[in-house]
């Protein structure tokens, strides 16, 4: 979209009376600061939506997509963002299920084929067919989005922009990794990361009924995740977490890494007990190494959990309109990307910053 020349508005656009020009965080080159350009309004087409953002989280994701540091890189000028939120202020022909002044979200999988196996059985963040927000296609550090209308989920009413933001991402992703990880109500479940994800990760599993363990090397983050119900915290600075959780709880039943280094991906492992499972959630580019012995012996399961489907998003978002989940929230402009990016590197953000368009 960016770089694009302009088209006429359509009718719909013109009838809700959207600008032609808007303002967007923009990547030109990996490395290098974002840009705060002026690009054209994205015009809606058949079986889309036009989604006026109001607020968009900052998720470590979006770091990596501006660094360039996985496999498959993101298209290039690239606008990063995958947790915006906002009304839909324009509808494309053949969408019929929304309205504009719907409150909608626009989550990484902004769209999938809809009829390969993986889609046909409800596992559409596998379709090898998606397209994913602020990745391959541009995402909500911006003040519009253009989003595919069965792709984008509505918020509950009692959740406010801000609060349901970092849902589409943070909260849907840990609250399907906690699925994933097949614990039962009452089991032991660690929580490596206590960032954005990790944090609501904690409130998932409490409200999932488990007792939790959270893991991080910042002590303030430890205090978070006190805050919001974690029964016991370990700094692995001061202690292997793994040796920790085994001799404390006898194991975890699941063990949820969302940290972005290597070595917590190993303490993750060593944290599970016989019989359960490690899930990779987190995304360093690196290799994960598992001993083969202990894993045959100990029948560790190690998976990988990615994102949410729409059904787990619904769900995780009405947990939060109950508020058993509440984000710990930092509000920041567009135009402080660079600083957040920055702190957010350094380890600095305690919770989530949210992007807050005036
Ligand atoms: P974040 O930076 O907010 O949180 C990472 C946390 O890990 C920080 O609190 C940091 O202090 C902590 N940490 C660092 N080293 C540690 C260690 N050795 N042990 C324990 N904790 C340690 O990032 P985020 O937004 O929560 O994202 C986390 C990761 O998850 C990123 O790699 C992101 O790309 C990935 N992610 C994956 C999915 C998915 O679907 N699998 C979805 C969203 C994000
Ligand atoms: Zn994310
Ligand atoms: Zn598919």
């Amino acid at each position: 979209m960016t770089g694009q020349v302009m088209n006429n508005p359509s009718e719909e656009e013109k009838v809700s009376g959207v600008q032609e020009t808007m303002k967007a965080a923009v990547v030109n080159q990996f490395h290098e600061d974002l840009r705060i350009e002026e690009v054209p309004v994205p015009q809606v087409g058949a079986g889309q939506v036009l989604v006026k953002i109001k607020a968009c989280g900052v998720c470590h994701t979006d770091l990596h997509a501006a660094h360039g540091d996985w496999p498959v890189k993101p298209k290039l000028p690239l606008i990063p963002g995958h947790e915006g939120v906002g009304e839909v202020t324009a509808t494309g022909t053949n969408v019929t299920h929304l309205q504009v002044g719907d409150r909608v979200g626009i989550p990484w999988l902004y769209s999938a084929c809809g009829y390969c196996e993986y889609c046909l059985d409800g596992k559409e963040t596998l379709c090898k067919d998606q397209q994913n927000a602020g990745y391959s296609v541009d995402g909500s550090y911006a003040d519009y989005c253009l989003a595919e209308a069965d792709y984008v989920v509505k918020i509950p009413d009692s959740l406010s922009y801000v609060d349901a933001a970092p849902i589409f991402c943070a909260g849907v992703t840990t609250y399907k990794a906690l699925k994933v990880g097949g614990a039962k109500p009452g089991d032991w479940v660690a929580i490596y990361g206590i960032g954005g994800l990790g944090h609501v990760a904690v409130q998932y599993a409490k409200a999932m009924g488990y007792n939790v363990v959270a893991v991080d090397t910042f002590d303030e983050k430890l205090e978070l995740a006190e805050s919001l119900g974690a029964d016991k915290v370990i700094n692995p600075k001061k202690e292997d977490s793994g040796e920790f959780i085994q001799r404390e709880v006898g194991g975890v039943q699941a063990s949820i890494c969302t940290a972005v280094t290597k070595p917590a991906f190993g303490e993750a492992y060593r944290a599970v007990k016989r019989g359960g499972t490690c899930v990779a959630v987190g995304l360093p580019p690196e290799m994960m190494e598992i001993p083969i012995f202990d894993t045959v012996l100990n029948a560790v399961s190690v998976a990988g959990s990615i994102v949410g489907t729409r059904k787990d998003l619904q769900e995780a978002l009405q947990f939060a309109a109950e508020g058993k989940v509440q984000t710990h929230i930092e509000t920041a402009k567009l135009s402080e990307i660079n600083r957040v990016f920055a702190d957010l590197e350094a380890g600095k953000i305690n919770g989530r910053i949210v992007l807050v368009n005036e």
